[in-house]
């Protein structure tokens, strides 16, 4: 089974477009939705969730109000100032504020603080137009990004096994932070979406870094590239400087931002001057995969 992450160095470069292409034109795939703290490729697949599940990580602290004596040694003691005291007296802790390193607990004397598990969010498995997918929803204010992409991917990949699928198609987070390690770690490819512009260049650079680091090879796709031809010539050198592939030029094309009001991909609409390099893109990707 083989795994393809997209990704881009930063959001806004057409990456999740270019995933639900991909996944409009691939045969045997299980969709995976890793970008958790943004998700959108639902808007463009429009899955039917079939299995919820409690994404739980870490654990957080919380005071029995009538157990408390109000001694104040937890909130001394907390490194990470997320007691607070109320008007009335009472101790309170801020769930967005603590970290679940259980100092208050053990420091408590009379043992009145609780430290349930922490729900941080959900994950699905879906049905959609295109085949099976795993997506995720991080809770408001968790942190625990990383963790629930590398659920979704291990999630997406036990799919494929069951279903007898032969790829996995991720839509990476952006960035190059934890999530994204998190993604691109043991993967068979990464497919990098850039734009012709500085910034676009500067972060295909550190996504390439981070490929070489973590031994995966990568293509590089360059969308949008006519509003800038020469910054496109140049992002295809140091591509190759940066040891990966230019895989192809995709043009600016206004029926992108139509399929996405329509909730279809390009290749769906079949119209638009981008369908022809998505599709050569994508069968270049495939034998890159053989
Ligand atoms: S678990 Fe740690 S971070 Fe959370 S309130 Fe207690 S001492 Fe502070
Ligand atoms: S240490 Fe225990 S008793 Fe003291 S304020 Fe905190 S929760 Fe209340």
């Amino acid at each position: 089974m083989k795994e393809i992450v997209v990704i881009s160095g930063k959001g806004g470069t057409g990456k999740t477009s270019v995933t639900g292409c991909f996944a409009a034109l691939a045969e045997n795939a299980v969709l995976a939705d890793c970008d958790v703290d943004a998700a959108d490729l639902h808007m463009l697949l429009a899955p039917e969730i079939v299995k919820r599940t409690d994404f739980v990580s870490g654990h957080e602290a919380v005071i029995r109000e009538d157990d408390c004596t109000a001694c104040g040694i937890c909130r001394e003691k907390c490194n990470f100032n997320a007691i607070n005291l109320t008007e009335e007296g009472k101790y309170r802790i801020d769930p967005y504020g603590c970290e679940g390193c259980k100092v208050c607990v053990v420091v408590c004397p009379v043992d009145a603080i609780d430290f349930p598990e922490n729900l941080c969010g959900e994950w699905y498995f879906s049905h959609t137009r295109f085949g099976p997918m795993v997506h995720a929803k991080l809770g408001i204010g968790q942190e625990n990004s990383g963790k629930l992409v590398s659920t979704v991917r291990r999630e997406a990949a036990v799919k494929a096994k069951e279903l007898d699928r032969d790829m996995v198609i991720v839509d990476g987070p952006p960035g190059i932070g934890c999530p994204v390690i998190a993604a691109v770690t043991g993967s068979s490819l990464l497919v990098v979406v850039t734009e012709p512009t500085i910034s676009g260049k500067h972060d295909m650079k550190r996504v390439l870094e981070l490929a070489k680091h973590f031994s995966v090879p990568a293509l590089v796709i360059i969308n949008k590239w006519d509003i800038n031809p020469e910054m496109t010539e140049e992002i295809e050198k140091e591509t190759l400087a940066g040891g990966a592939h230019p895989v192809g030029r995709i043009p600016y094309d206004r029926d992108f931002t139509v399929a996405q009001i329509n909730g279809r991909t390009l290749v769906e609409e079949k119209t638009g001057k981008a369908v022809d390099n998505i599709t050569t893109i994508w069968e270049k990707v495939c034998r890159t995969l053989r």
